[in-house]
């Protein structure tokens, strides 16, 4: 492989990032290799190599102890391409050089059997001789075990999921992405609170996006403290072929981007209706690897390397930079302390909110207009106080008022500037607009 080739499969390639910390399994093989690889190229100042054998820890209720990092790929709604995208997440992940498994958890309608059939797997090893080594992930789903679909109730499924989890020799993965079953009800609860999952990746589509539904499943993940690191539009545009310049956007413009901001969720994308996709997910292939030079491919590439990053900052990551968010009664404000990433000790600014402004601040689906974007309008009380202020992942913060209503707010929104300030500090009470 040539040092191009290997820098372009690098995840961490992205401006910004130092070019250490994380590395294909085959080690040894690939130290020197990298090394060489990365000092051909002169913008590159300093190399540093960092080569660990990243102990998993055994920490908590995870049975999967030989699994480095658990990723949920999940949707509030069905039919919007989830497990396409889980399986093409994963073969990615792959294709990065990681050890990677799939379960597919919808034993209602399991659907990994149907898009990687086991038939086509084995010939796509040799297909893909040429990567550093053949792709394989390991896959499991109730669709290889039972081709009936399932008629089982609650406790059964909770069963079945908990054997195909724990029982399945996994053995040692960097990633295990759980192709969730679409919805936010007991069934997807009890899998987060099974396992814990490191990340979560919510997709939805342009028609289907609505801020309820989006921020339902943050809010799932959020009351097991799991980080949505990625949103994925499916389907959100056409390209076609003979005009690769032109973008349909045949269901509208999405919200995405929004949802993304207001909720800091870091990566965002949007994937087109991609004919190709279709056509190798009908015949059991993962079009990543059919198609793997395409627009698709790189798309996907983008999306692994910021999940993997994601993971990789919050499991490497200094955790005391997350701001601080505490009621100070006396006060009567909420105090946002911002901690000094240096010594993680130091407060460097603090941002005082009045529990009304805060309040008024909110941008849930209550508060906004999912579609215009404005704010409804809305008659917050002078006292209202905050009942339980609790961190949700490193990116934001939630609240539940006294009022009943429950807010979420990124950190990013809040911690630097109260935005919109002027907006409510002269108005006292009475409605917004
Ligand atoms: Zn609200």
């Amino acid at each position: 492989m040539s040092s191009e080739e290997l820098i372009q499969e690098f995840p961490f390639r992205r401006a910004g990032y130092p070019a250490i910390a994380w590395f294909p399994p085959r080690k040894t093989d690939t130290m020197s290799e990298v090394i060489v690889a990365v000092c051909s190229f002169d913008w590159i100042r300093n190399v540093q190599v960092d080569l660990q054998a990243n102990q998993v820890q055994t920490s908590g209720n995870r049975p999967l102890h030989k699994v480095k990092h658990i990723i949920a790929v999940a949707s509030c709604k069905g039919g919007v391409g989830k497990s396409t995208i889980a399986v093409n997440l994963a073969f990615t992940l792959a294709k990065l050089g990681g050890k990677v498994g799939i379960m597919d958890a919808d034993i209602y309608g399991p659907s990994l059997s149907i898009l990687v059939s086991i038939g086509n797997y084995a010939t796509l090893q040799l297909l893909n001789g040429f990567y550093w080594s053949s792709i394989s992930v390991k896959l499991m789903s109730f669709g290889y075990i039972n081709t009936e679909s399932a008629i089982m109730r609650g406790p059964m499924i909770a069963n079945m999921m908990n054997q195909l989890l724990t029982e399945t020799d996994w053995g040692c993965l960097d990633y295990l992405v759980i192709d969730m079953p679409p919805g936010t009800g007991d069934i997807q609860l009890t899998i987060c609170q099974t396992i814990s999952l490191d990340a979560a990746v919510i997709v939805t589509t342009p028609q289907q996006l609505s801020f309820q539904d989006v921020i339902k499943g943050i809010y799932m993940f959020d009351k097991v403290s799991v980080p949505c690191v990625a949103l994925v539009e499916n389907m959100a545009y056409l390209e076609p072929k003979d005009m690769p310049n032109k973008r349909y956007y045949l269901f509208g413009n999405g919200k995405g981007q929004k949802i993304a901001d207001d909720y800091g969720i870091p990566f965002m994308e949007s994937l087109p209706l991609d004919p190709d996709l279709c056509r190798w997910s009908d015949s059991g292939t993962p079009a990543v690897l059919v198609v793997s030079e395409s627009k698709i491919a790189q798309l996907y590439h983008a999306l692994a390397s910021a999940v993997v990053q994601e993971i990789a900052k919050r499991a490497f990551g200094n955790r005391s930079k997350v701001p601080q968010v505490v009621f100070d009664s006396d006060k009567c404000a909420i105090v946002i302390s911002n901690i000094d990433p240096s010594d993680g000790n130091t407060i460097h600014n603090q941002v005082e909110w009045s529990p009304w402004e805060l309040r008024n601040a909110c941008r849930c689906a209550l508060c906004v207009d999912e579609w215009t974007g404005m704010e409804r309008p809305k008659h917050v009380d002078r006292n209202v106080k905050p009942l339980q202020i609790q961190s949700a992942g490193n990116y934001a913060f939630s609240v539940v008022w006294s009022d009943g209503h429950q807010s979420l707010y990124p950190f990013e929104r809040v911690a630097h500037t109260k935005v919109q300030e002027s907006a409510y500090s002269n108005t006292p009470a009475s409605t917004q607009g």
